[in-house]
């Protein structure tokens, strides 16, 4: 198989494997008991955090493990909203978050706080005037995304991080597309808060963690003793094993960056001269290394991830799937693009486990499965 889906989940690394297997088997004791087997589970979480702190740029105490990105970003809004001062009741999302945290932001409304989306440009980039405009006293946080999961654009946290210090108010990153992909430093970041997940970057699934600035409180929303009160409930250990193992792996981000832009950068050259009717989003503006989101023609996504399959190529919809059918992406409906051509988004993402042969081979069959039906397309269009 050919896995062009790195944005969805990454595959984990043998030597991730190999660190949490015997954390599963040996190390089991709960890592809050007085006991011996507790306290040497104690001693391997707290080497964890401290390896997972040392490679993202920040302090142990600024570490709070959760069970992936989610958590962390409902922990981050919640807790920050709840922990702000009473003049403070908006919350600024922006309109291109991932759809999940979206659904937060649709819940707050519901539950009466006041939330406004920070639109974005035809191009995907975040509309920072708009968001200097919306960003005043009465904000207690915004929640932005470092890369958006779909199109790979990169956000403009640092001037963001400028305006919310500005104006008094919390900044909140969710950057769990762009950790693993691009570097990432805590401590230079300008956020109060990031959500990170582990099976982004070939860690195991269901493990994540919210980086807390030193001095900055939320509320928690899961009560316990854990996580110095901030987190309740018996940590996760060979998953956090795991995630300090992944992070470990990262090496030299800058190198591998290059390496998998290049491969990106083929695999669009490639098919555009294949396919003249390939169109490409977000190519102008800063992305990540791997991720190509793009439409052949109007071709439904249906019939090229069908045709895909077929090749044993794993790549995704920018199309979200509900029992209805499918509704056109949130993120290219913000951006302005008509449905028609929304629903037409293929989104490949490329990682670690790919190589120039992956390319090749794709280059070499799905261009011509696809040409008689974009021909077809053509001459059947109204
Ligand atoms: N935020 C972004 C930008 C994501 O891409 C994802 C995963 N697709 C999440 C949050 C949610 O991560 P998790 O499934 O680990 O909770």
């Amino acid at each position: 198989m050919i896995y062009l889906d790195h944005n969805a989940t990454t595959p984990p690394a043998p030597q991730v494997i190999a660190a949490m297997l015997p954390i599963l088997s040996g190390v089991w004791a709960n890592s809050s008991s007085q006991h011996g087997p507790g306290q040497d589970a104690k001693r391997v979480l707290s080497t964890a955090r401290a390896t997972v702190a040392r490679v993202l740029g920040g302090k142990p105490v600024e570490v709070i493990f959760t069970s992936g990105a989610t958590e962390a970003n409902h922990l981050a809004v919640r807790g920050l909203l709840a922990a702000s001062a009473p003049e403070r009741k908006r919350v600024l999302f922006s309109s291109v978050e991932h759809a999940g945290h979206l659904k937060l932001a649709h819940a707050l409304r519901e539950a009466g706080t006041v939330v406004d989306l920070i639109p974005v440009r035809p191009n995907g980039t975040l509309d920072l005037a708009a968001a200097a405009a919306l960003i005043g006293p009465d904000v207690a946080l915004v929640s932005l995304m470092a890369a958006n999961n779909e199109t790979g654009v990169l956000m403009p946290v640092a001037e963001v991080a400028a305006l919310t210090q500005a104006a008094g108010a919390r900044l909140h990153v969710d950057a769990t597309q762009l950790i693993g992909k691009l570097p990432f430093n805590f401590a230079a970041c300008g956020a109060d808060a990031v959500s990170l997940s582990a099976h982004k970057f070939q860690g195991p699934k269901g493990v994540g963690a919210l980086l807390l600035r030193q001095g900055v409180t939320l509320l928690p929303q899961t009560l316990g003793s854990q996580e110095r009160g901030r987190r309740g409930g018996t940590e996760n250990l060979p998953g956090i094993v795991g995630m300090a193992a992944a992070l470990e792996l990262l090496g030299d981000i800058d190198l591998e960056a290059q390496r998998v832009a290049s491969l990106r950068d083929a695999l669009e050259t490639g098919l555009r001269q294949a396919l003249p009717d390939t169109h490409i989003w977000c190519t102008s503006v800063p992305r990540l290394p791997g991720t190509s989101y793009l439409r052949f023609g109007q071709l439904s996504v249906d019939v090229v991830l069908q045709r895909l399959d077929r090749l044993n190529i794993a790549a995704s919809s920018g199309a979200a799937c509900s029992s209805g059918g499918s509704q056109a992406s949130q993120v290219l409906t913000a951006m302005g693009v008509p449905t028609e051509e929304a629903l037409a988004a293929v989104r490949f993402s490329l990682g670690r486990s790919n190589t120039q042969e992956d390319i090749d081979t794709l280059l070499n069959t799905l261009p011509a499965l696809l040409e008689p039906l974009l021909r077809e397309e053509i001459l059947t269009a109204p």
